[in-house]
């Protein structure tokens, strides 16, 4: 990695920007983990799982020989909510806050650690006393409220799996995601507060259960907003009158190190979205160690806020299982980042003295355009590293935040992983890696990754390819659940000579051997023979300062194969001339890039198509170009975005 050079494009932006002394100084991580993970690296992956308290050893540190479904941690016995809450009470931290949490409404609760206990011994009770075992699964339908992550934690410490569908979507995707996991509870709330307005959420539940539902036998209901909700006397159950009478005693057991803890389903990006299935002692491992190192997260001292929702994996992994693990204090936020205004975030990062900040490139991307003299109207200095995570990060983005949310003095790490990699697995190590805008920079200590080419050949750097993981690790998924097959075929078929993982995603390494996540394989084009990154286009149209946001797509075409179809909503101030600006962005691109990347069309449109976690679905664009009827979009945001581009 570089020490700061010129970029070729901006002459005043550093290339690379290596940790600051005083960072480095105290910071979790160093350079020799490196070299400790190269020397043996299941060796490594023990001393990692040595941060959690096993209730039994294991005797084996990996079993790879049921590949591609591992055992990690053989013969080993914890209990992941113990771990995540009941220790640190008995470590003498139980007056700790573990969550600020903020409801959108302005209301607010501090929940010790002491009381997470309380609570969870609570709802484990109570589910026990409902006749749910380890084993049985419980899906979890809520919006931001501690009792989400409460019941989480409870069905983690029964052994009960839970699946979190996110309390955006509707009773149809509800309904599948019941049903592929044959649920025998829900956990819901009565409604949700959005930007103001109490919504229904109970109510859909009903609707997606039906009248009698097969394996549904109780619906367990948090009272948050007071709406009306629809009533099944017997299976419907208040959380107050159930919940809050149990007993505060409960005496968590231990599980096997390999014992299911959740399904989650990826967004939807690519495709029908898969029930990605992880279990318990190598997922809460990895999940720990990253947190650690990746956000140089010091217990007692930070105060970290990740501002995903936990109906992703980030939730999962940097909301509740790594944080907790860790003994963190978070902020949880309920609601939108413009509830009641666009000040909300940065009012959070200064009410709470946030030090950790971790979010993703398309709310960077929104802050910019709402302006920097929202930011720069508060105190943001208790900030000392920011995070992102989601979809590459544009170098102007990038900056942006470094500069402007960052003061211009905080790390920023750029976590590369997904949904089936359960924790992150390509970021730099603050205090240790120089960080480069628009770089994931490379594989973290004990964690393989290469880019190889269509025949799994390791390309030069320079070349883009695809990104594989040849070596399997602790937070790997463990399967799609009910779908062996999709599993070995979307992951394993590949490159199944070689037994490596195949991500989905493309890479390159750049003169510096830092890699770059290109983006999905599916959203590379091929002009002319040519291959070019999506993310890359998007990138340079960023950009232009009219730009604010970009979705590039391949389309095909006669002459060139795949031709350069490009969709740009505009920045608050930019004048849109037309097809004079057209012609200007499109010379932009072909300057910053190459002159065969210059696309065929440019698209002003109001508004781009994007997932429920906010990443834009260029499938769904890519159908639009080509003239064919939409794919799947039941993970969309909102479904008419299509008429606003076809006014656009
Ligand atoms: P689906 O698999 O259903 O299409 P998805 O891939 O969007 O959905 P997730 O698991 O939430 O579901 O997202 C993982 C993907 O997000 C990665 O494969 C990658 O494409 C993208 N991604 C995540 N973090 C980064 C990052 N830091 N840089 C570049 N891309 C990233
Ligand atoms: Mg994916």
């Amino acid at each position: 990695m570089t020490s700061a050079t010129t970029d070729s494009r901006d002459t005043t932006a550093p290339v690379a920007y290596p940790p600051g002394e005083s960072f480095a100084a105290t910071a979790n991580a160093d350079a020799a983990l490196y070299d400790l993970a190269a020397a043996d690296r299941l060796a490594f992956w023990a001393e990692q799982a040595r941060r959690l308290h096993w209730a039994q050893p294991w005797t084996r540190v990996l079993d790879w020989s049921a590949a591609p479904v591992a055992n990690w941690f053989v013969g080993g016995k914890l209990n992941v909510a113990y771990n995540c809450v009941d220790r640190h009470v008995l470590d003498g931290h139980g007056d700790q806050i573990a969550i600020h949490w903020e409801g959108e409404p302005g209301d607010s609760r501090d929940i010790t650690y002491g009381e997470l206990r309380d609570e969870v011994s609570r709802a484990a009770n109570y589910l026990t006393e409902l006749g749910l075992r380890a084993g049985d699964r419980v899906a979890i339908y809520m919006p931001m409220v501690p009792e989400a992550i409460v019941s989480m934690l409870a069905c983690a410490r029964l052994g009960l799996t839970h699946s979190v569908v996110f309390a955006g979507f509707s009773p149809t995707a509800l309904r599948q995601r019941v049903d592929d996991a044959g649920a025998r509870l829900v956990i819901t709330t009565d409604g949700q507060w959005r930007r103001g307005t109490a919504a229904p959420l109970k109510a859909a539940v009903d609707e997606a259960l039906g009248g009698v539902h097969a394996t549904v036998e109780h619906v367990l209901v948090v009272r948050r907003t007071n709406v009306d909700v629809p009533w099944t006397e017997g299976r419907d159950l208040w959380w107050h009158d159930t919940v809050t009478d149990a007993s505060p005693e409960h005496e968590a057991q231990p599980f096997d190190a390999e014992h299911p803890l959740f399904i989650l389903y990826t967004s939807g990006t690519t495709g029908k979205p898969k029930g990605i299935l992880h279990t318990s002692g190598g997922y809460l491992t990895q999940a720990a160690y990253t947190h650690h190192n990746v956000f140089d997260h010091k217990a007692g001292q930070d105060v970290y806020w990740c501002t995903a929702d936990i109906g992703w994996v980030t939730g999962h992994s940097y909301i509740v299982y790594g944080p907790l693990a860790n003994r963190a204090t978070q902020v949880v936020y309920e609601g939108t980042p413009n509830a009641p205004d666009e000040h909300r975030h940065f009012q959070i990062i200064e009410k709470y003295g946030v030090s950790i900040y971790y979010t993703a490139p398309t709310l960077v991307r929104t802050f910019m355009k709402w302006g920097r003299q929202i930011p720069d109207a508060h105190d943001l200095s208790s900030l000392r590293l920011l995070g992102s995570v989601g979809e590459p990060i544009n170098p102007e983005a990038w900056r942006w935040y470094r500069e402007v949310i960052g003061g211009n003095r905080t790390p920023i790490v750029d976590t590369w992983w997904q949904t089936e990699t359960g924790a992150i697995m390509i970021s730099p190590l603050p205090g240790v890696t120089a960080t480069k805008p628009g770089a994931a920079t490379a594989a973290l200590p004990g964690i393989s990754a290469k880019v190889v080419d269509d025949d799994g050949t390791e390309l030069d750097r320079g070349a883009a390819g695809l990104l594989v993981l040849d070596q399997p690790w602790p937070s790997m998924l463990r399967g799609i659940w009910g779908d062996p097959q999709r599993f070995r075929e979307t992951y394993w078929d590949r490159f199944a000579g070689d037994g490596w993982y195949f991500a989905g995603d493309g890479a390159k390494l750049d003169d510096d051997g830092d890699l770059w996540v290109l983006g999905r394989v599916d959203d590379v084009m091929n002009v002319s023979g040519h291959r070019i990154s999506t993310a890359e286009v998007e990138s340079a149209l960023v950009g232009h300062s009219a730009v604010a946001e970009a979705a590039v797509v391949g389309a095909s075409d006669a002459t060139t194969g795949q031709a350069i179809v490009a969709f740009v909503i505009l920045t608050a101030g930019a004048a849109n001339t037309g097809d004079a600006l057209v012609a200007e962005l499109k010379s932009a691109v072909s300057q910053e890039i190459s002159p065969i990347a210059r696309p065929r069309e440019i698209h002003i449109v109001p508004e781009l198509p994007k997932t429920r976690s906010g990443k834009i679905m260029r499938r769904l664009l890519r159908d639009v170009a080509e003239g064919r009827e939409l794919g799947d979009t039941s993970t969309l945001v909102d479904p008419r975005v299509f008429e606003a581009i076809a006014r656009g």
